[in-house]
């Protein structure tokens, strides 16, 4: 079995903290830091498949500004600067191709950055390239990106998960020491969880999605990631606050999560109370995954939280409403890829009409899994369904809602697997949807609820010596919490 897991020694072998530390120090240069991760890509990512796109020129120029700051004994950009980081392609970014990993936008520049992306600047994080998706964010593999296939750095025969798939392959490998991912049902916590990296998404409205290409539009939201917590937490706080360009963006200060996360190195829980979900017990559960999740209750138990039961009885009806709302606006967003506007035109030889264009170009540019929502996502919206469908699933989020609501009225976070099973074999589902939406059970209800979650490393599976992800879930604008307990499980493991 081959790996490409993060090598023992070296500059990618630390985490972006004390990347930056060095930085900071003089010990070195952000130049030789983002040359090693690039040197790292170069190596290995021909067969891993994590980046669409490497910008090697723009990653060591933006490297060098931090270097000459340094030199200067100017103030650094950020905690993490001179640190480079893998963006996923569904950010749009004035120096490099944005494809969102479909055919639909191929060869397709942005005349503008995402405000993520501008921050991330601001911050002196050098952009080593875009990584892999399944095409607009829709999958759970990243087998449906149209150009390649990125594989789990733990086994190259099994998927990194999905969407985020590259973004979570670039950190197990050691190609990047951060990342940023986008979760709209669990794109960033399912990835993280399968390849054994820490994965945050932020509360509804914490981060700008202005320059993120859309996926489903209420549910979606951009996130950190890393290989430990408190990389996650410093990046949170880069990339959070509020944005003029995004009406969903809320004007609230940004949680302190890098002091969470200081706080919960000490590995002390006493007097958190941390919600054990009775619907999350299933049986379709991997005996390996349960098992490192009752280790993980153990433990949090040992470090002082007490475990309460908390009942959720709408979860059951997660599945449902969460593709329907979100193939709902998935059939409303994807609608601009005309062929007229962005990246690809087919058919355009002067004797086609308008509509003609169109509809070659969506024929061709969109991949089977994306047809299929739109299909759906339309169906249900039409008139006679709307009622039947889209309504009924927006009940369902109330209850989703509510049950969140009662249960944190008994406890501080909540725990629960990120996913059912530890990683799979590629080809196995993808001619399932239903099994690869079944997948995201885990991971789509605090989508549906605005809710902030974490996927940290809780293991390997003792049946498949797999990476197993712990999920922590927090009230709306609570994301420290995560920080805090994520820190402490961490720093107990
Ligand atoms: N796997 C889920 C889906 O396919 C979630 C995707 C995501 O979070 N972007 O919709």
């Amino acid at each position: 079995m081959t790996q490409y897991t993060i090598p023992a020694e070296g500059l990618v072998a630390k985490p972006a903290h004390e990347l930056a530390a060095m930085i900071q120090a003089g010990e070195v240069t952000s130049r030789e830091v983002t040359q090693a991760f690039l040197d790292r890509i170069a190596e290995i990512d021909d067969e891993l498949g994590a980046f669409l796109h490497v910008g090697a020129e723009e990653a060591l120029a933006a490297a060098d500004k931090v270097d000459e700051q340094v030199k200067n004994g100017e103030e650094p950009a950020s905690a993490l600067a001179g640190v480079p980081l893998a963006l996923k392609d569904l950010l749009v970014t004035t120096d490099a191709p944005t494809t969102a990993a479909s055919k639909m936008l191929e060869g397709y520049m942005s005349p503008y950055d995402a405000t993520v992306v501008k921050k991330l600047r601001a911050a002196g994080i050098p952009i080593l390239g875009k990584t892999n998706l399944d095409e607009f964010a829709m999958g759970s593999s990243t087998e449906n990106s149209a150009y390649k296939q990125t594989k789990n750095p733990h086994d190259l025969e099994r998927v990194p998960g999905g969407s985020g798939g590259g973004t979570a392959a670039a950190l197990a490998s050691g190609e990047a020491p951060l990342g940023i991912g986008t979760d709209t049902g669990g794109s960033i916590r399912q990835p993280a969880s399968l390849t054994g990296t820490v994965g945050v998404k932020p509360t509804y409205g914490g981060v700008s999605r202005y320059g993120v290409i859309a996926c489903a539009s209420s549910l979606d939201q951009v996130g950190p990631c890393a290989n430990n917590v408190l990389d996650t937490a410093l990046l949170h706080e880069i990339i959070a606050g509020h944005d003029e360009f995004d009406a969903t963006s809320v004007d609230r200060e940004v949680p302190a999560c890098a002091d969470a996360a200081r706080e919960g190195v000490s590995g002390d829980l006493k007097g958190v109370k941390i919600g054990r979900v009775k619907q999350f017990e299933r049986p379709g559960t991997q005996e390996g995954v349960k098992e490192a999740i009752d280790a993980a209750y153990a433990q949090l138990e040992r470090q002082g939280a007490e475990i309460v039961e908390v009942d959720c009885p709408s979860f059951d009806d997660v599945m449902g409403a969460y593709y329907i709302i979100q193939m709902s606006e998935v059939s409303s967003n994807l609608a601009r890829f005309d062929g007229m506007r962005y990246g690809l035109r087919v058919g355009d030889d002067g004797s086609r009409s308008a509509e003609e264009v169109m509809a070659a170009t969506r024929g061709e540019g969109f991949g089977a899994e994306v047809k299929r929502r739109i299909i759906l996502g339309t169906y249900a919206l039409s008139v006679g369904y709307y009622d039947a469908y889209y309504l009924q699933a927006q009940r369902v989020r109330t209850l989703i809602a509510q049950d969140f609501a009662k249960a944190f009225e008994g406890c501080d976070v909540i725990a629960a697997p990120s996913v059912p099973s530890t990683a799979f074999k590629l080809g196995e589902k993808v001619d399932d949807p239903l099994a690869m939406y079944n997948f995201d059970l885990f991971t789509l209800p605090l989508n549906l609820a605005g809710l902030p979650g974490m996927s940290v490393p809780a293991g390997n599976a003792s049946d498949t010596d797999l990476p197993v992800g712990l999920q922590l879930i927090a009230p709306a604008f609570e994301d420290a919490r995560l920080y805090r307990v994520g820190a402490a499980f961490e720093a107990g493991r």
